[in-house]
Formats: C-alpha cells, structure tokens, sequence
C-alpha cells in the first residue's frame, strides 16, 4: 500500500474492521466509508442486531457484508456451513449482493452462493452439500431447500433481511418467519428496510433482539441553502452509463464540468475512456500527489482542461470559478454528498446545470435527495441520436451568427464571389454552412441509440417511514416505477386503486399487455380499471379500480396466462 492508498484507509481502519477487508476496500478505490457504513459497520463487529432505514445506493449492501465477513473469519475454518444467510427480494438482487459478499471477502477464506428459482434446484442442493459459508437467496427458494432439506440453517451466526419491505410487498412474510423459526435464536439479525410500515416492525419487534436503529434514509441537509441550479436526472442502465454520459456532454457542451464518481478505479477508468473519445479529460482523486492535483485543477482552470473526473474526497473545498456543469456519473450515497458536488456550480448567482445519471434502482435516492434538498431534480428522458444531431446543428448556427455579427468577413468575400457567378447564393451558403458543421463537430463520430432501462422491479415508491399510497407512474416515462401497454386509457387520478399480486412474471414471459389481456377477457372489464403493472420476475403486482378488484379476482382463479395457471390475491 501507498503512502495515499494509507489515508484512503484510514478511516475504515478506525471502524475497525480486519486489515484485509481494508486493503480490498483500498483496491476497489473506496475512499472514505458512506454514511451508513459509518454508522452500522462498528455495532455490527460488535455482533449488536441492526435495523437500518436505507435505499440502494447508500452502500448498504457494504454496511452489512464487510462486518459479515470480519466476524465469519473470526469463527475460524471449521465454521458451520453455511453461517451466514442473507435474504433478498429477488433474483437479481440474490446476484448482486452474492457478487458483492465475494467481491469484499476476496483476501478472507470464504464461499458464497446466490440461491433463486428458476435455476436447477439440483445443481444448488450440491453446492449447498459441498458446504458455503454465506448463501444469499429468495425466500422461495431458501424454503423449498429448507424443506427437502438440502439447506441446514442451524448453525447459523448471521442472518441479513436486505430490503424487508420489498419482501413484504412481495407475499413473502410467512416464508419469512417460517426461515427464521429454522435458525439459532442465539444469532446476529440485520433488517434493511426503506419503509417502516409496521408489518416490518412487527418482525423486528420479534425477531431482533435489542436492535441499533439507523436511518440514513431521511437525513436533512441544513447547512445553507443549497443553489439554485438547473438539475435533471436520467435514467440508465449501468451498461449504457458512459455511452449516456457522452451524449449528454455533446448536448449540454460544458464549458468546464466536474464529473463524480464513488471510488478512484471509476475515476480512472472514466477519465481514460473520455479521454480516448476525444474530451480533455482528466482524473482527479485522493490517490494522486497533492501538486499532481494542483496541475489539474490549473489545467481546467485555464481552459487547458474541460473535465475533470474526481471523487468526492479529492473535489471538496475546490472552487472553480469557470465550472458550468457538475456530471453526477453516480447518484451519490448521501443527500450531503449532493448538496457538496452541486455546490460547485452555481456560485455567486452564476447559473449552474446539475446532471445525473441514474441506474433504476437508485430511483428512490433521488427522491431522497429531492425531499433532503427540498428542491426538485427533474427526471428527462436521454437526448436521443435526432436531439443530438439538432443541438450540433445549433451550435453551427450559433457559430455563424457569431461571425456574422462580430468578424470581419472580407477577407473570404471572393471565395463567395466566384462560387456566386456559378451558384445560386443560397446554395453557396448552404455548403459553407456544411463546411462550419463539419468542423464544429468535435467528435464527429455518429452515436448508437440508447436504449431506455429495463422497468424497475416491483416497488412503489414510498417515503421513508411513511405508508403512503404507491406513488403514480409519471405517464410510462424513462425509470418509471412501473409500466403498461402503451396507448392504454388510464383510470381516473383519483379512482380508489387496489394492488393484486398475481402469481406470474418475467420468468414465465409475463408482458404488461398479457395481464391486461386476462383482465379484460376473464372479468369483462374495460382496459381503464387497470392501472400501474409491474412485472416482477415470479410475480407480478397490478393495480385495479377498487370496485372491480374482487371481480377480477374472481375471474382470474384458474385461468391461464402464457400458460401457466394464475392465482390473484390482494396484495
Ligand atoms: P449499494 O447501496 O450497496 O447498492 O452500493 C451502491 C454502490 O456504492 C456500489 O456500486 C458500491 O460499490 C459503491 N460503494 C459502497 N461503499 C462505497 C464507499 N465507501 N465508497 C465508494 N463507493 C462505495
């Protein structure tokens, strides 16, 4: 380790967890630990239960992998297997964290395994018999184990429930409590949640024993008032992220923009990628020399620059009078994060643009922000391929009504008075506008389409600790929270909605129109009862008008949906 890559340490080092853990912290480029990790890392080594209010995007899944792992190293090699269960609402999210809990534990000894329907229950019966220290799964798919006993949760240290109130959302509290009832009583308990309805604290009341509460979810920012900037997110997926970040510095055309990343590898890489495209890109991050700093922020100080790549670390306290843009490549953990890095534009009255990407999940943490902030992050759609070939062709123009205006144009008069005896002068202008064009194109390169992010996953958004009804889906726009066939007719804004859980989603090819097929044909129903759908990957969750929610209920028992048999219950 560096002299640096020490400081960078540092303060995980003071939370005290094992030298290992640090250095992968140190390596992935993690620089300071986020607020949540701050505030359940030392409770959690010290083996106390938690129960923790907060989003994805927070560091969450950190905040209880890495003390998981300190404490599972402490039993030693001949641990029980597994010791560690970690259960998650969904398929995707089984991965994520599994690849998380290995990502973190890769210098500790130590195996993990997602569990989640749809992959073949043999193969995971004998990962589960060759033995894994941490199993990461659906409350399905733990219990179908559980029952043929192919997955022993008696020896059991940890149990982790990530996202409790998606779990609820879902049907899965009785598979819940029945899992639990499998464990050691004598076992640490962490239960994640956004929202605190109090199903959530009923499991808690009886399965948490003497729990810390955190709560990251609702912090206030108060420190002044933040700036009055013009600030707009985009949805995207991870995938798409750099190719949605170019599109939108070609659009927006910074005159000198700061962009955010959470950890120093991101920096790097970013500022790399950008710099091979063609931007005067430069990486700025803890990791670097206090005057190789120095020369970066001169370069953009000058003009020599026109992004900077940082971290939140390397860019505080930095003031740049120039800086039109603050690029959020990531949502940032925390709401003061965001009111440090908006803080760099939009100084002394001067106009500031705020733009932010992202990934849908990390949907709520801009809410968050919104209600922290108490200012509005308008959600846009990305500039398409036309919206972007439409800003180029307005810089043209805006570069010639500049030359027109102010330069001194004779110089070229005979070029225009030769080509004028032969062309009409409209054609004359209209080449000479072609010739700007060209060479007002930095990049030049013709940009692929971005595709709009797959829907999110079944969760009405909710505000922290409130049990507000679902928030409505903003007409189908990117990142909403759920989705229907388009063209639909909606049901009135203030018709009284239930919400059906239907057993059927992705995994059986479910689409939205699917749902709204068997609706109307089982019930007789028009297509306007039927309000948001979100297809999730087992089931499914659709809002109907109220009046004809037992109806559809009825009608649907037993009828058939892509073929698989439906069942509907009121969610
Ligand atoms: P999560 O809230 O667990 O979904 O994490 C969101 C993202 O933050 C993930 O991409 C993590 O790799 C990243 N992350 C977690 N902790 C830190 C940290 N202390 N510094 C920088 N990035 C982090």
């Amino acid at each position: 380790m560096t002299e640096s890559d020490r400081a960078a340490g540092d303060e995980f080092v003071a939370l005290g967890l094992d030298p290992r853990l640090i250095e992968t912290l140190v390596a992935l480029g993690y620089e300071e630990p986020t607020p949540i990790q701050r505030a359940t890392i030392p409770p959690l080594l010290a083996g106390r239960d938690l129960m923790g209010q907060a989003a994805t995007g927070t560091g969450k899944t950190a905040a209880f992998a890495l003390p998981l792992l300190h404490r599972l190293d402490l039993l030693g090699p001949s641990r029980p297997r597994p010791s560690a269960l970690i259960l998650v609402p969904t398929r995707e999210l089984a991965v994520q964290v599994a690849e998380a809990v290995h990502r973190y534990g890769r210098l500790l000894q130590g195996s993990v395994l997602p569990l989640y329907g749809g992959q073949s229950f043999g193969q995971q019966a004998r990962a589960l018999a060759r033995g894994m220290d941490v199993v990461v799964a659906t409350p399905g798919r733990a219990l179908d184990h559980l029952r043929r006993a192919t997955l022993d949760l008696s020896g059991l240290s940890v149990v982790v429930l990530d996202e409790a109130d998606e779990m609820l959302d879902m049907g899965f509290a009785e598979d819940i409590q029945t899992i639990l009832a499998a464990t050691p009583t004598a076992r640490q308990t962490m239960l994640f949640s956004v929202s605190l309805p109090p199903p959530i604290k009923a499991i808690a009341k009886r399965h948490l024993n003497d729990p810390v509460e955190i709560k990251v979810a609702r912090e206030h920012v108060t420190p002044g008032a933040p700036p009055r900037v013009r600030q707009t997110a985009y949805i995207v997926d991870r995938a798409h992220k750099q190719a949605a970040l170019g599109r939108l510095l070609d659009v927006e055309d910074p005159s000198a923009a700061l962009v955010f990343c959470r950890t120093r590898v991101e920096v790097d890489e970013l500022a790399e990628t950008l710099a091979a495209r063609g931007y005067r890109a430069e990486a700025l991050h803890g990791g670097m020399a206090q005057d190789e700093r120095e020369r970066v922020m001169g370069r953009l100080r000058a003009g020599a620059a026109d992004l900077v790549i940082a971290t939140d670390v390397a860019a505080r306290g930095l003031d740049i009078e120039q800086l039109s843009h603050v690029f959020n490549y990531d949502v940032p953990s925390n709401p003061e994060a965001y009111v440090h890095r908006i803080g760099r534009v939009g100084r002394a009255g001067r106009a500031g643009i705020v733009v932010t990407l992202a990934e849908p999940r990390e949907h709520r943490l801009l809410r968050n922000i919104e209600q922290s902030t108490q200012q509005k992050i308008r959600i846009d759609r990305l500039p398409t391929i036309s919206d972007l070939r439409a800003k180029r062709l307005e810089l043209t123009r805006a570069a010639i009504h500049d030359l027109l205006v102010e330069d001194d144009l004779e110089e070229v008069r005979v070029v225009v008075e030769s080509l004028a005896s032969e062309f009409d002068l409209m054609q004359v202008a209209l080449a000479a506008a072609k010739l700007a064009h060209r060479a007002e194109n930095r990049t030049g390169e013709e940009a692929e389409e971005i595709p709009a992010p797959a829907p999110e996953r079944p969760r009405p958004y909710r505000a922290p600790g409130t049990r507000g009804a679902p928030v409505r889906r903003p007409g189908g726009g990117a990142g909403g929270a759920g989705e229907r066939p388009r063209g639909g007719r909606r049901p009135p804004a203030d018709a009284a909605m239930t919400r059906l859980v239907v057993n059927v989603g992705r995994r059986a090819g479910v689409r939205p129109q699917d749902l709204v097929g068997a609706i109307t044909g089982e019930a007789g129903v028009p297509g306007n009862v039927v309000g948001a759908i979100d297809i999730g990957d087992e089931s499914s969750i659709v809002e109907v008008v109220e009046e004809v929610a037992a109806r559809v209920v009825r009608a649907l028992r037993g009828a058939r949906i892509k073929g698989a048999r439906v069942a509907v219950r009121p969610a």
